[in-house]
């Protein structure tokens, strides 16, 4: 292990190393949406779960045998990206259909902005290199990023084959 990791038990049992400096804040800028102009990517459990919520065909998508969110064309100016695209359930208001009316989202949207790899077995924690230029909410506040890292990783993340994080559509 290198001088700037550290190994945290995020939950009970469940221990990640953090790949990151550790003095790191972060505080989500609700306004910013970056994070969610991509298609997330859909563990099992979610899979099962977003289908108690949505029409599964008209929501999500298959790519390289993984499931996804849709990311589709909105017809906005704001909470898009450059092509003018955002997640499926990414309201006009900026705001999650999921989180609003059923107080869920996907554990792929917690992990934003950070990034889970697997080396050797073992869960890393890192910053997507992306989120340092698209972020809001890197190094704004006091929250520790360290402290909260149950906040951003579900504990569902230990119980996958593989919950590399960088899949993307
Ligand atoms: S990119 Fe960062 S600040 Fe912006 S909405 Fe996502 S997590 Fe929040
Ligand atoms: S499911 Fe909700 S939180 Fe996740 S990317 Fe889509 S709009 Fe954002």
């Amino acid at each position: 292990m290198s001088t700037d990791e550290r190994r945290v038990e995020v939950h009970p049992g469940c221990e990640a190393v953090v790949d990151f400096d550790p003095s790191l804040t972060f505080e989500c800028i609700e306004e910013c949406t970056w994070c969610c102009t991509h298609g997330v990517l859909l563990y099992e459990p979610d899979f099962f779960e977003l289908a108690k919520h949505a029409d599964l065909n008209e929501a999500t998508t298959t790519f390289r045998g993984e499931n996804f969110v849709k990311r589709e064309q909105k017809n906005r100016a704001e909470h898009v990206n450059e092509e003018g695209q955002a997640c499926f359930f990414l309201r006009d208001d900026g705001l999650c259909e999921l989180h609003l009316e059923h107080d869920w989202k996907p554990a792929r949207c917690s992990v934003f902005p950070l990034q889970v790899t697997v080396e050797d077995g073992e869960i890393h924690v890192s910053v997507r290199e992306s989120a340092h230029e698209h972020c809001e909410g890197l190094d704004v506040s006091e929250r520790k990023v360290i402290d909260n890292l149950d906040a951003f990783l579900p504990q569902v993340l230990w119980e996958l084959d593989d919950p590399d994080t960088l899949k993307e559509l």
